[in-house]
């Protein structure tokens, strides 16, 4: 069989742990056989990204913005026991957030689903993506603990040296104060992703925030959101016979609960961090749940949504076998190859991209799936347990049934 050409190289990003193993397997077994693979590499596993001091991931980051379409495995974020563990002579920073903080896009998630594990909100019949603001507000907040009596106010200081003050309450107790932020530039750009998004998959926009009682800051992101549909994106909408909504946070609960799905529901930070978990757990498990980086400016990074599934890892260096689920990752990789060949004007790797998708729905449908899935299988036969590379392998079998139909 003649390999598919590529033309542009995908800038791949390397990880760590389950993920690293599963990385390169996946290659090994279903993308290196039929595409003549040109990628960027980067290796951001945490021994190199300790070899480089982090310059690695700054230097897969520029690239992904050069070339405009990444795909990235899980990696390890660092915390104390990393240290430790890894001899780190620093805590580098999540990947993530130095990939974000270079590409300044939104994250839409997204969960696969398959026939015979359904979400438990039985009306679902379609994925629901959360586009979640990853910017300001509660995560980069300022508190104070407030130990006696005493007065609190809100105080802005222009750059020419006015002042706005508002009291915020005047405490007869103890008690606690935050002050949290966000910037029309960032709620701008999470605003151009999400409707960029939203073309792009063909789905409604829902967005939602909780104005009623934020008058002046939630308030800002709905009439931002508002003025850009107006003026830059109303007419392909309308064209495209897509719509986007504004509603309160409350009426969008419960419509999502109602709805059949198929939509991309935008989310402030905080809302967008538990609605998202909320909504992967409902649809089945964290290991079918993709995850793609939206810039503003048309950069794409697809990555699995889940992290390096270390408790397998350990089992994999101890010799004892693994049934880690790879679905997550192989649609990084397929919706990598999809956006390259759209880009690239290359049907046939759009094509493969489908077809591999295919084969690995109708490999879980079939019975045959990683441990993680057996719990939820609905169906009569009884699941098949596979371990990590076996599942590869069978996924590869009805790829090549597909590729030769
Ligand atoms: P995790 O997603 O690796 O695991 C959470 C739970 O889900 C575990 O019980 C795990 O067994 C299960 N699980 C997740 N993916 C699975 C899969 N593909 N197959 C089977 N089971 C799966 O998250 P964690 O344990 O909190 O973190 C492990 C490491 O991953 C940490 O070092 C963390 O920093 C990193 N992490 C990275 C990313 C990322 O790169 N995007 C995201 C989250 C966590």
């Amino acid at each position: 069989m003649m390999k598919i050409e590529m033309k542009t190289p995908l800038v791949e990003m390397d990880g760590d742990e389950m993920t690293r193993i599963l990385w390169k397997d996946i290659k090994e077994i279903l993308l290196q056989p039929y595409i003549d693979l040109k990628t960027e590499y980067f290796d951001l596993g945490l021994p190199e990204r300790e070899k480089t001091k982090d310059q690695v991931t700054m230097d897969a980051a520029l690239a992904n913005k050069k070339y405009g379409v990444g795909v990235k495995c899980a990696t390890i974020t660092p915390n104390a026991q990393r240290v430790e563990e890894y001899d780190l002579s620093e805590m580098w920073k999540s990947p993530n957030g130095t990939i974000r903080a270079v590409l300044d896009g939104t994250v839409f998630r997204t969960p696969i689903m398959v026939d015979g594990i359904s979400p438990v909100v039985k009306n679902w019949k379609e994925p629901i993506t959360i586009a979640r603001h990853a910017y300001g507000d509660v995560y980069k907040s300022s508190e104070i603990r407030v130990e006696k009596q005493g007065q609190a106010k809100l105080v802005f200081t222009d750059k020419d040296g006015n002042i706005k003050e508002e009291v915020i309450y005047d405490f007869e107790c103890p008690g606690v104060l935050q002050g949290q932020y966000n910037k029309d530039t960032s709620i701008a750009s999470f605003a151009r992703s999400c409707f960029q998004y939203a073309l792009d998959s063909h789905q409604d926009l829902w967005f939602s925030t909780k104005d009623t009682i934020s008058k002046k800051y939630d308030h800002r992101f709905k009439d931002i959101f508002q003025e850009i549909y107006d003026t830059e994106y109303r007419n392909q909408f309308e064209k495209e016979g897509l719509e986007y909504f504004y509603t309160l946070i409350d009426d969008a609960v419960a419509r999502v609960i109602r709805s059949k799905g198929g939509f991309i529901w935008a989310c402030k930070n905080y809302d967008g961090d538990v609605m998202s978990d909320m909504v992967s757990t409902a649809f089945g498990s964290l290991a079918m749940m993709t995850s793609v980086l939206v810039s503003p400016e048309g950069n794409y990074e697809y990555e699995a949504a889940h992290g390096t599934v270390t408790r397998h890892y350990y089992k994999h260096l101890k010799g004892e076998e693994t049934s880690t689920n790879p679905i997550a990752t192989i649609f990084a990789w397929t919706g990598a190859l999809r956006k390259r060949g759209e880009l690239d004007e290359i049907p046939e790797l759009m094509q493969f991209a489908d077809a591999l998708e295919k084969a690995s729905l109708l490999t879980i449908e079939s019975g045959r799936m990683t441990g993680d899935l057996v719990s939820l299988w609905e169906k009569d036969e009884p699941a098949v347990k596979l371990n990590s590379r076996d599942f590869l392998l069978a996924i590869q079998e009805n790829l090549n049934q597909i590729l030769n139909a």
